[in-house]
């Protein structure tokens, strides 16, 4: 089955301007801002400016430049706010997808967790 990309997600909202973000870095296929509800001290989103669903989704139909401009930006991300293991005490990522995956929201999004120690990657069965 192929993927429907729904226009009417937040996070397309964000990309069109049509609702605010908390903007760490934006680069020209990538942006990332910070989480409304953060999960740890330092919660930052990074979503590709693409219409892509899921991580398997862009991997499969993003152009190279989008891919290679959507990594490196999740790594600038975790040296801007100092979480990478070279200057800070590390970082989590996550790319929820379905519903085994518990994706709220319907387009790619890299969640980049850190600030405090996060325990083990998974802590319940719900
Ligand atoms: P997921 O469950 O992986 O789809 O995560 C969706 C994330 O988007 C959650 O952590 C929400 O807190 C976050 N979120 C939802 N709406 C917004 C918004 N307007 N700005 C920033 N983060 C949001």
């Amino acid at each position: 089955m192929a993927y429907v990309y729904d226009d009417q997600n937040i996070f397309a909202k964000i990309l069109r301007g049509e609702i605010p973000n908390s903007t760490v870095l934006e680069t020209k296929y990538s942006l990332a801002f910070r989480d409304v509800a953060p999960q740890a001290p330092d919660h930052i989103l990074v979503i590709p400016r693409g219409p892509y669903v899921t991580f398997d989704h862009f991997a499969a139909n993003a152009t190279d430049a989008e891919i290679v401009d959507f990594t490196r930006t999740i790594g600038d991300v975790c040296r801007m706010t100092t979480l990478d293991p070279d200057n800070g005490d590390g970082y989590r990522l996550i790319a929820n997808a379905g519903d085994h995956g518990v994706q709220d929201v319907p387009h790619l999004h890299v969640h980049i967790l850190g600030g405090r120690v996060l325990g083990r990657m998974l802590s319940s069965t719900d």
